[in-house]
């Protein structure tokens, strides 16, 4: 499919091929939309993983390279968190081949880049995109350099080196190390597989929901409670529901509940104030480091994905984290930090809020807790 990137400030088109990762106005850059036929006939019930949903992703009928690409990523179940509280449901998303969401986008965009004959990568990451794009990329034989911030989990540096990836760990902040990476892709050293940048990556994450749309049978959440700091996941669960709804396929869009670390919180602050850009805060530090995005380049999109749903966006308080870890550990789900402020975020806001949500939830958890020494 020759699909086309397109600038989201003024509409300039790109071929993939040509390595731009930003337009020359500096805009970000989308997929130029794809149109597709798509109904529960379409799905591919006999494929284990996301690409059981080929048809809504910007790939020909007869792509097949996935095949080589897949590790059964995916299809993660939704259960009920606790027996006492049937409408609170979790989406076990860190049960993917990485331990962890990023899997979904980081299998169709390096799909993806093995289509368009990329031979190196390049990404940064606080850690989880970065372990999942070395892995794929090692699957498929491409080369691949990731950089990550000083202080990233140790556990993650030696899951990322381990699949052959080169390591670059830099120093100063999240900001810092992006324009690192940004660096060695302006020089020529390799395709951008960004989770930021590139837009095939939310191709990928926007499965979440197709996923919850086939296995609650069309019976939708009311809300979404969603982490969010780049908005990979955010974006790609709206973009899904936004095709659903286009499909006719569903008559409303969850109402998207975004959590923010109280710690680092520039889309909260936008959100409250009313604004339609997203102005960079300090991070004054949070253990939910996955979220912690102090300028975070789609904010934008972000703001406009919550208010088109009527969502809301609250934060996690930075006290609770470490209880509501435990807590989830006692249900019997040991996850991350950034996870663990999701649901310490959203249980504030249930408790005083409890009479006014409608119908079910659902709740990621995005990473494994062996992620974290
Ligand atoms: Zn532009």
């Amino acid at each position: 499919m020759s699909i086309k990137y397109i600038c989201c400030e003024c509409d300039k088109k790109y071929d993939p091929k040509t390595l731009v990762f930003r337009c020359e106005c500096g805009g970000l850059l989308d997929l130029e939309k794809f149109d597709f036929i798509f109904s529960k006939e379409d799905i591919l019930s006999n494929e284990w993983n996301l690409f059981r949903y080929l048809k809504t992703l910007p790939f020909d009928d007869s792509f097949n390279l996935w095949k080589d690409l897949t590790m059964g990523e995916g299809l993660t179940p939704i259960i009920p968190l606790e027996k006492d509280n049937p409408n609170l449901l979790v989406k076990v998303d860190y049960l993917m081949p990485t331990l962890s969401f990023k899997d979904r986008g980081a299998v169709v965009l390096i799909s993806k880049a093995k289509e368009l004959g990329i031979k190196k990568v390049i990404q940064d990451s606080s850690g989880n995109a970065g372990n999942s794009i070395a892995a794929y990329a090692s699957r498929v034989g491409i080369e691949c350099d990731i950089y990550v911030p000083e202080g990233t989990s140790s556990k993650k540096i030696k899951q990322i080196s381990s699949h052959g990836a080169k390591v670059h760990i830099v120093k100063g902040t999240r900001e810092d190390t992006a324009k690192a990476a940004l660096n060695a892709v302006e020089n020529g050293e390799g395709f951008y597989a960004s989770h930021v940048y590139n837009p095939f990556f939310y191709q990928g994450t926007k499965t979440y929901a197709y996923e919850i749309y086939e296995q609650l049978n069309g019976d939708l959440p009311g809300s979404l409670v969603i982490p969010v700091g780049n908005g990979t996941l955010l974006l790609g669960c709206y973009y899904g529901f936004k095709e659903l709804l286009d499909l006719g396929l569903i008559e409303k869009i969850p109402k998207i509940i975004a959590v923010q670390a109280k710690g680092c919180a520039p889309i909260y602050r936008a959100f409250k104030e009313g604004k339609d850009s997203v102005d960079e805060v300090t991070n004054t530090g949070t253990l939910a480091e996955g979220i912690a995005i102090a300028k975070p380049m789609r904010g934008k999109q972000i703001l406009e994905a919550i208010r088109a749903t009527e969502g809301e966006i609250i934060t996690a308080p930075e006290n609770k984290i470490v209880e509501a870890r435990k807590y989830l550990a006692e249900k019997g789900f040991y996850v991350e930090p950034t996870t663990a402020a999701t649901f310490a975020g959203f249980i504030n806001y249930y408790n005083a809020n409890n009479s006014e949500l409608d119908g079910k939830v659902i709740l990621p958890l995005c990473g494994a807790g062996l992620k974290k020494d």
